[in-house]
């Protein structure tokens, strides 16, 4: 999974993309519950990638260490925050062995990353032993409701794929999330669901056959090289034979959506 973020560093961004109220709206959800509480806290993302959450919520000055395992995401973010990082701290570590003390941060964040994690448990009891009596657990993930031009193309590709005998396997980190909150339960907490933000994403069918093809997301990941290659090449004529101009944009809605959970 590393060399694989190591690749798509410099273009992750685009696969995720947050206009910037939303950005502030997912920062304030993130923020305002935990400063009602603690002065001064001490935020820790897992996972926290290129920084698309972090960014935000380091540049209003908050405490924040942000985590992950992989040099190229890390240095990314890095470059973001030269210059804001007053109270930043960038970390390389597994976020399955928190380098941090027993109780001693105020929130941790979570946002597209239990399921990439192998020993996902592991991580998110680490998650919980770091948090203080009190603090939040917070974890985040973007959804579209399926009916965009952007899906249709992915919904092809998969029938493609299914025709050259592979079948594609998708729904990796919604079946995470179930997962993860039945464990959060057994832990004997309550999280709760919110949907902090909702936009409008314009796309063209270019740039969803282009992050396609090169590879962006996680799911295309598994598909051998000698199936991808036909796979793709055959949905790039179906998308000039279906889209008389392929670079007209198509909306997408997306929605943020926050769960918290809150430690005894
Ligand atoms: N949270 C960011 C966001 O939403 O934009 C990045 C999400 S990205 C899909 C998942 C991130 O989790 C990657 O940067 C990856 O390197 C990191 N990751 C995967 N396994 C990890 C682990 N065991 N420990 C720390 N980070 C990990």
């Amino acid at each position: 999974m590393t060399s694989h973020f190591s690749r798509v560093a410099f273009t992750y961004d685009r696969t995720r993309y947050h206009p910037p109220e939303v950005s502030g709206r997912i920062a304030t959800a993130l923020t305002a519950p935990v400063e009602k509480l603690f002065r001064d806290p001490l935020f820790l993302e897992i996972g926290a990638g290129t920084g698309r959450i972090a960014v935000p919520i380091i540049a209003r000055g908050y405490r924040y260490i942000a985590l992950d395992n992989n040099p190229a995401m890390l240095e990314v973010l890095r470059q973001k925050v030269a210059g804001v990082a007053r109270k930043a701290r960038l970390v390389e570590a597994d976020a399955r062995e928190l380098p941090f003390e027993r109780a001693s941060l105020h929130a941790v964040i979570a946002v597209h990353c239990w399921h990439l994690i192998e020993g996902w448990q592991q991580a998110l009891q680490e998650s919980l032993r770091v948090l203080r009596p009190g603090g939040f657990l917070f974890e985040g993930w973007d959804r579209s409701n399926g009916e965009s031009e952007d899906w249709r193309i992915q919904q092809k590709w998969q029938e493609i794929l299914a025709g050259l005998g592979y079948r594609l396997v998708r729904g990796r980190h919604q079946a995470r999330l179930e997962e993860v909150e039945r464990e959060l339960v057994r832990y004997g907490l309550e999280p709760r669901s919110r949907i902090v933000a909702d936009w409008v994403e314009l796309r063209s069918p270019r740039t969803s056959l282009e992050m396609l093809l090169e590879r962006i997301y996680s799911f295309t990941w598994a598909v051998p090289e000698e199936v991808f290659r036909p796979s793709v090449l055959e949905l790039a004529r179906w998308v000039e034979a279906t889209y008389p101009d392929p670079d007209v944009e198509y909306p997408i809605h997306w929605q943020f959506v926050v769960r918290s959970s809150r430690v005894a």
